[in-house]
């Protein structure tokens, strides 16, 4: 995209979140559910494609394209950013990165119209940070498989079209080499949906679980065509994901601090804006530099990322650093606003509960350390 073109999308985005989405928070909150007519509106301005290449009809967005536009969408609550994140990003790259071109030509159209929507499909009851030891058993069976297991805490379960599913093709390979992704479509027989979680926030995303029951597919939806490839596939969609996390954190960072900002020099107390008290301004300022570091580091890592430099470690630390620094935003958003951020209707405690949710998916804070550790010690060559 051109810089003028890019620069056009970016205000759109920017007036419909002001004009259309902030103003419809409170009721996507009160009644769990984003309305259709946001989604649709969603799908004619383009969002489900800004990550599909331009050949398969999506707008082809690099990864700094993308995380600045994802910045600027979650300026409104980031609920509205989960009806297109899974299609975006961890449903649809694994087929980007890795699928063959017949997979591309039959699936990438439809997540970049909007027409299908996208899920992925890895955690289950028995498996979440430890992703490999994962128990959905697909068995081989002539050209297809017979899948059978349970998914948990699906996002967008019950939206979606079509899964890209984790399960074990190669049961005597205990870890991350038995592993294939498979291109469910979500129509297939023997697959059931569980009841929607109940969440501490994002009220209006959903997630459910995915049980499939003797689930029969192709074997030529395996992604790419090679089976044992499934578990590298899920982590480079993760890396690539994180940096997109990173990108929510951030446009909820800018909204915090817009709020809190607003606030603090409305309210008066003592006779004084609280803006005017010194121990009010260091929670400010604290805010700022949170906000500040992150966007300098998700600036660094998209641009290195879209020039194709090897980032993993890079794209821990960010999503550890934003999801953490959004984390103590919120926090410092409900003590300037005291009592009033205690209570629903001021919404910065929703949007506290909402963020919480970024230090634990597509790996927690922990795994995150973990992941940066043990590549600086094997870069040491130890
Ligand atoms: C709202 C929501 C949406 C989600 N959407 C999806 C989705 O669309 N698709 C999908 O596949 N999954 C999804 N998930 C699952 C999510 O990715 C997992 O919940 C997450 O990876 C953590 O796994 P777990 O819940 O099993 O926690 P556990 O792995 O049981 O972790 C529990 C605690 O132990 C810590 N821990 C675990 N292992 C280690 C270790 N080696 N070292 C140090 N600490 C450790 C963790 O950091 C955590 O603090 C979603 C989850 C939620 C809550």
């Amino acid at each position: 995209m051109d810089a003028e073109t890019f620069g056009l999308f970016r205000s759109t985005i920017r007036r419909f979140v002001d004009e259309r989405l902030i103003p419809a928070e409170d009721a996507v909150e009160e009644a769990d559910a984003v309305p259709d007519a946001i989604v649709n509106e969603m799908r004619e301005m383009g969002l489900f494609g800004i990550s599909v290449p331009e050949e398969y009809g999506g707008l082809g967005c690099t990864m700094s394209e993308e995380a600045a536009l994802i910045r600027e969408l979650t300026r409104a609550s980031v609920v509205f950013r989960s009806v297109i994140g899974t299609t975006l990003g961890i449903g649809s790259q694994g087929i980007v990165i890795d699928g063959t071109e017949a997979q591309k030509r039959e699936w990438l159209p439809k997540f970049a119209s909007g027409a299908a929507i996208a899920s992925f499909c890895l955690t289950e009851p028995e498996a979440g940070s430890d992703a490999a030891s994962l128990r959905t058993a697909a068995v081989r069976d002539g050209d297809t498989y017979r899948i059978t297991g349970t998914k948990r805490f699906i996002t967008n379960a019950t939206r979606a079209n079509v899964f890209t599913l984790m399960a074990r093709t190669e049961p005597d390979v205990k870890g991350a080499g038995g592993i294939s992704a498979f291109i469910l479509p979500a129509d297939t027989p023997g697959i059931t949906l569980g009841k929607p979680d109940k969440k501490m926030g994002q009220k209006g995303s959903v997630t459910t679980d995915v049980i499939l029951d003797d689930v029969v597919v192709p074997a030529a939806n395996i992604i790419g065509d090679v089976p044992g490839r499934g578990f590298k596939t899920a982590m480079k969609v993760l890396d690539r994901g994180r940096i997109h996390i990173a990108a929510v954190a951030l446009g909820m960072c800018d909204r915090l601090i817009e709020m809190s900002l607003a606030y603090a020099m409305e309210r008066k107390q003592f006779g004084d804006r609280i803006a005017n008290f010194q121990l009010v301004q260091a929670m400010l300022a604290d805010m700022k530099v949170d906000m500040l570091t992150t966007e300098a580091l998700l600036q660094s890592v998209a641009a290195k990322f879209d020039a194709g430099e090897a980032v993993s470690l890079e794209c821990s630390a960010l999503k550890l650093h934003a999801s953490e620094a959004v984390g103590r935003i919120a926090d410092r958003a409900v003590q300037i606003y005291g009592g009033a951020g205690y209570m629903a209707e001021y919404k910065v405690e929703r949007f506290y509960r909402d963020v919480r949710l970024l230090r634990i998916y597509e790996g927690t804070t922990q795994i995150q350390l973990t992941i940066i550790a043990k590549q600086m010690i094997r870069q040491a060559g130890a």
